[in-house]
């Protein structure tokens, strides 16, 4: 007899509530506890995975295994080429291994849900007791409804919900013990288990050396470095937080997205050590720059709870049913442009060249290139969305898809859609000195001034080797403003 947890996006041992129930039950049972990951590369395709994602979350799993492996718990991974197959497998591995309990933490995304939905069924006819819970989020999707009684499409009162929510219900923020060490036996029992080999990365998702050895210094793996992070960033530089996390050359964020996307780190626990930083021990109150920052992480929940409400987002429709029939451009060598860094617009070549060579994008540079390509290049906003997913480390679908509807206007976001940023305004704003510019364009290294910000205009010399705009921004201004306007007009 055992019981087993699947490991999803939650790698973690700590503050993991299936995993901790997972492992209460086995301790009550006096079993063994098992746990499982599944790879599934028509799912990393299916989902545009990046590869340096698939990296990290590889070289989490050793990191993973070795921590487990002292609990004497089995890590047992395994490569399952077709998604639709996965549910068949687990349910084959726990009959193996004599499992009557199979517990795994819920995805909100629409095929997540259904596949978790029916697996639970399934169970129930395979005598395997399955247990999704909810985990991802500080508070559940459904725990926070408006006076109408329906969940918030406006974060500002949603954001007073949560926090009041939290207020009332103080034990959402108790963290969930680690395992407890398996029966002496389990390690003898389970030998084949725990000399397994760390599978590869699927064909598909492969980084080359160069990248391997980039990526890899970059992005260390693991919840170990995930907690470091985030407490270095709490002593060190949350007190800014408010003032500078809009400034991309600032390094004034905590650059967790990635932990919290592969579960490295939980949000429950980073929103507690948050609170526990903060001189009035509160969620709201105090320190400004951790009010600030515990806003922002309430936006990823945020985020999950509208794809839980309206999943209909997750099938590449936009939130808004209206923006349904904007007429998009398809200009492929504007959109090459725009993934290559070479727009002849900095602030936002800058930008695309941080994601292309690191994996990572600062959030304002985030909005600045997704309204490029939605307002100024009028291209399809879900051609950048899916761009993102294939590059970001810390993609993440339920915050890139509200992070793309934001800048499109084509999501919750109430702003109506003339709000449209001005690439070189948005440079000057916040990239005033050129420093991010002069580190990601090298080109322009040797700008000075405010051309930085505009090397082929407004009587600036031009510079060789970078390219001219590739559109000209009032133009393209008044041409998305007609499109969107006429788009809205049709039904
Ligand atoms: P910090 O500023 O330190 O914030 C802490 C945490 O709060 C972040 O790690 C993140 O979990 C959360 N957070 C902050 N801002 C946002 C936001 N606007 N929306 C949702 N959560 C937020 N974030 C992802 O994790 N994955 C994505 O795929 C993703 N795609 C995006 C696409 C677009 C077009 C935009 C505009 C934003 C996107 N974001 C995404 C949100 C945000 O840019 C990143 O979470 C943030 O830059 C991560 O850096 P950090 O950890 O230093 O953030």
């Amino acid at each position: 007899d055992a019981v087993v947890h699947w490991f999803k996006c939650d790698l973690r041992t700590a503050d993991n509530k299936a995993l901790h129930l997972a492992s209460e039950k086995a301790k009550s049972k006096g079993v063994p506890l098992i746990c499982l990951h599944v790879i599934s590369p028509q799912d990393y395709k299916a989902h545009r995975t990046s590869a340096v994602r698939v990296d990290f979350v590889l070289r989490t799993l050793e990191v993973l295994m070795e921590d487990l492996a002292q609990l004497d718990i089995p890590l047992y991974v395994e490569t399952v080429e077709k998604r639709k197959k996965v549910p068949e497998r687990i349910f084959e591995l726990c009959k193996q291994w004599g499992a009557s309990h199979l517990y795994t933490n819920i995805e909100y995304e629409v095929d997540e849900l259904r596949r978790e939905a029916s697996m639970t069924r399934k169970g129930l006819q395979e005598g395997i007791a399955m247990e999704a819970v909810p985990d991802t989020c500080v508070v559940a999707p459904g725990e926070l409804l408006n006076g109408t009684g329906n969940q918030y499409s406006v974060y500002s009162p949603w954001f007073r919900a949560w926090i009041a929510y939290l207020h009332t219900h103080p034990h959402q923020l108790h963290l969930f013990d680690p395992p407890t060490q398996n029966p002496t036996d389990a390690r003898q029992k389970y030998k084949e288990l725990f000399d397994r080999r760390m599978p590869e990365a699927p064909e598909n998702k492969k980084l080359t050396d160069d990248e391997r050895k980039r990526f890899r210094s970059m992005w260390p793996p693991g919840e170990h470095e995930a907690r470091q992070r985030l407490s270095k960033f709490l002593q060190e530089r949350v007190d800014d937080y408010k003032d500078t996390r809009n400034f991309p050359a600032a390094n004034s964020t905590a650059i967790v997205s990635v932990h919290f996307a592969s579960g490295t780190l939980s949000a429950r626990s980073a929103i507690a050590a948050a609170r526990d930083a903060n001189s009035v021990k509160k969620l709201d109150g105090g320190n400004k720059g951790i009010m600030c920052w515990i806003s922002e992480v309430a936006w990823r929940d945020f985020y999950k709870h509208v794809l839980a409400h309206w999943p209909y987002v997750c099938m590449n429709k936009p939130f808004k049913p209206e923006y349904t029939n904007i007429e998009w451009e398809y200009n492929k060598e504007l959109f090459t442009r725009w993934t290559e860094g070479q727009t002849g617009y900095p602030f936002i070549d800058a930008a695309m060249r941080q994601l292309n060579h690191t994996g990572y994008m600062h959030n304002r540079a985030r909005m600045a290139v997704a309204s490029f390509l939605a307002k100024d290049l009028l291209i399809d906003w879900r051609m950048g969305e899916r761009y993102f997913m294939e590059h970001l480390i810390d993609g993440d679908f339920a915050s890139n898809n509200g992070g793309w509807g934001f800048s499109a206007s084509t999501g919750v976001d109430p702003q109506p859609y003339f709000r449209i940023f001005n690439p070189i305004l948005q440079s000057e704003k916040f990239d005033e000195s050129g420093e991010y510019i002069r580190k990601w364009v090298p080109e322009l290294k040797h700008v000075q001034g405010k051309a930085i910000h505009d090397p082929h205009g407004r009587g600036a010399k031009g510079v060789q080797g970078y390219p001219k705009m590739c559109v000209d921004h009032k133009e393209s201004r008044n041409r998305a403003l007609a499109r969107y306007k006429e788009g809205l007009g049709r039904d």
